[in-house]
């Protein structure tokens, strides 16, 4: 992709938001545009970076540990969107991440919550859903997503921010809409226990194929990767599958 594609992909997505924003009754404000960049070099990342778009997340930890060291003196803010192995919590603490959005498991949580208390540090996190139970992807089951909630709001370093979730992967949107009213669901539920240190506004779900539906949905953060890159050459069971992650 050329830099100057990527900058009118990244205007015409922000149109795109401003549109479905303005369809749901919303402010574009209230949602932001986070860049997924598995694959992609730190040289197109920074094409971003300049004009603005300086939320980005990765997938894999040593892909992120690659590029962390090409951006850090461009001023940006770093997500943990993909599965995260419990031996690799050190070196992603490391890269200065703000949050991390998969947090599926509580011994995960723990581990984590330890190794930040250990470096005096907190960290903001969002519990991953499974929302289209489907077995390819990771997340904590739909049922399970209070427990888990409740479990990790005990872990004083971690500072509970949201939900995300990956939509059923379906070229029908009806289909895949049912997968963020759950998580919506899912976080007036947990609101509604106030739970003390929990925080419940964020709701990161939408991706290139499906994300103004998310906004309609009441996503305050959609994570689009192909739309303002390109494809990518590695098929997302790559990043996704449970075999393929080991
Ligand atoms: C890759 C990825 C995205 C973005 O997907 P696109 O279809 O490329 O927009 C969003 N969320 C997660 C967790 C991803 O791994």
């Amino acid at each position: 992709m050329e830099n100057e594609d990527i900058l009118h992909n990244l205007s015409h997505i922000k149109e795109r938001i401003n549109i479905a924003c303005k369809r749901a009754g919303r402010k574009p404000e209230e949602v932001r545009l986070l860049l997924a960049t598995k694959t992609v070099p730190p040289e197109k990342i920074k094409v971003a970076f300049d004009a603005g778009f300086t939320l980005i997340a990765e997938n894999k930890v040593q892909e992120l540990k690659e590029k962390y060291e090409a951006l850090k003196d461009v001023p940006h803010t770093n997500h943990f969107i993909g599965h995260l192995q419990t031996n690799k919590i050190k070196d992603v603490l490391k890269c200065d991440v703000a949050c991390i959005e998969s947090i599926d498991r509580f011994d995960l949580a723990e581990k984590l919550n330890n190794r930040l208390q250990l470096e005096g540090k907190t960290i903001d996190v969002f519990i991953q859903v499974n929302t289209s139970q489907e077995e390819s992807k990771f997340g904590v089951a739909p049922e399970k997503a209070i427990e888990l909630t409740q479990q990790v709001a005990t872990l004083s370093n971690l500072k509970i921010k949201g939900l995300m979730t990956i939509g059923l992967f379906s070229a029908e949107i009806e289909k895949v809409r049912p997968c963020f009213q759950l998580l919506k669901k899912i976080q007036q539920e947990i609101i509604a226990l106030n739970l003390p240190e929990v925080e419940m506004k964020e709701l990161s779900m939408g991706m290139s194929s499906d994300f103004e539906t998310a906004i309609e949905e009441g996503a305050t953060i959609v994570r689009v990767g192909t739309l303002v890159f390109g494809k990518r050459i590695y098929a997302d069971s790559y990043y996704w599958n449970e075999t393929a992650a080991k």
